[in-house]
């Protein structure tokens, strides 16, 4: 069965089709489970909402670096509050974006670090989203050691090797089918079994060969194939790896 431990089904994306697409497409393509990562507080709810609706369907409640300018003064009771939903199985996703810089960098950090924070209070992993800020990210990772995946790794094997020695996760997803993938490639090849999580961020990253489609769960296939066929192992064999992995990180 395929475990995607980052979508976003809440996205406008899926406005059209998301009942069909959730409860009958998806589980005819093997999806048996599906974190769904909220962004800011609207998104956060809607994933919980989701969560209740679809059994299989689990929510991440968080603030993204992109939203954290809008995201007004820190109140943790109203995170804490969602975090508290039966069905709420991570704190996501948070972290810190360089490239796109939607929110002010320092402003990007303290949400990060409030946000870090009160997952380890309540209990939770944290699902962190990092891209062009490695530095700044393995900073307060290393700082707090929280639980967690890195999504979406981008970053080297060197970067992989550090996040492993905190016992953290690394999510992979449809970068490693791309036609230049070198460093992502380098990376699958890496990862021990037992610290890897597959994930789309759907409607996003859509792997090749659907390039220009919109990503939903079902393409989890053909990345597992890729990143299968780099570690030399049968596709089942790492499908079933990702999603004990999945299930000890979020406890499903
Ligand atoms: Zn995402």
């Amino acid at each position: 069965m395929i475990f995607d431990s980052h979508a976003h089904y809440d996205s406008h994306k899926f406005d059209e089709d998301r009942d069909e697409v959730l409860s009958s497409f998806l589980p005819a393509h093997d999806v048996g489970c599906v974190i769904n990562c909220g962004s800011d507080f609207a998104s956060s709810e809607f994933s919980l909402r989701l969560a209740e609706q679809y059994d299989y369907i689990y929510a991440a409640v968080g603030v993204h670096p992109h939203e954290a300018e809008e995201a007004g003064e820190w109140n943790p009771q109203r995170l804490k509050d969602l975090a508290a939903h039966p069905k709420c199985v991570a704190i996501g996703e948070i972290g810190l974006d360089y490239h796109y810089d939607f929110s002010p960098r320092g402003v990007q950090k303290e949400w990060f670090e409030r946000q870090i924070l009160l997952a380890q209070e309540v209990n939770l992993p944290i699902i962190v989203h990092d891209r062009e800020a490695h530095a700044d990210t393995w900073e307060r990772l290393k700082a707090h050691r929280p639980r967690g995946v890195v999504h979406c790794f981008s970053g080297s094997v060197e970067m992989a090797r550090d996040i492993l020695s905190l016992g953290m996760y690394v999510g992979l997803g449809g970068a490693v089918t791309f036609n230049n993938a070198k460093t992502p490639v380098e990376v699958a090849a890496y990862l021990p079994l037992d610290r890897i999580l597959l994930e789309t961020d759907c409607p996003y990253m859509t792997p090749v060969p659907y390039r220009g489609q919109r990503c939903d769960s079902s393409h989890i296939a053909v990345t597992a194939r890729r990143i299968a066929e780099i570690k030399g192992i049968s596709v089942e064999e790492l499908l079933t790896a990702a999603e004990q992995n999945a299930r000890e990180l979020f406890g499903i």
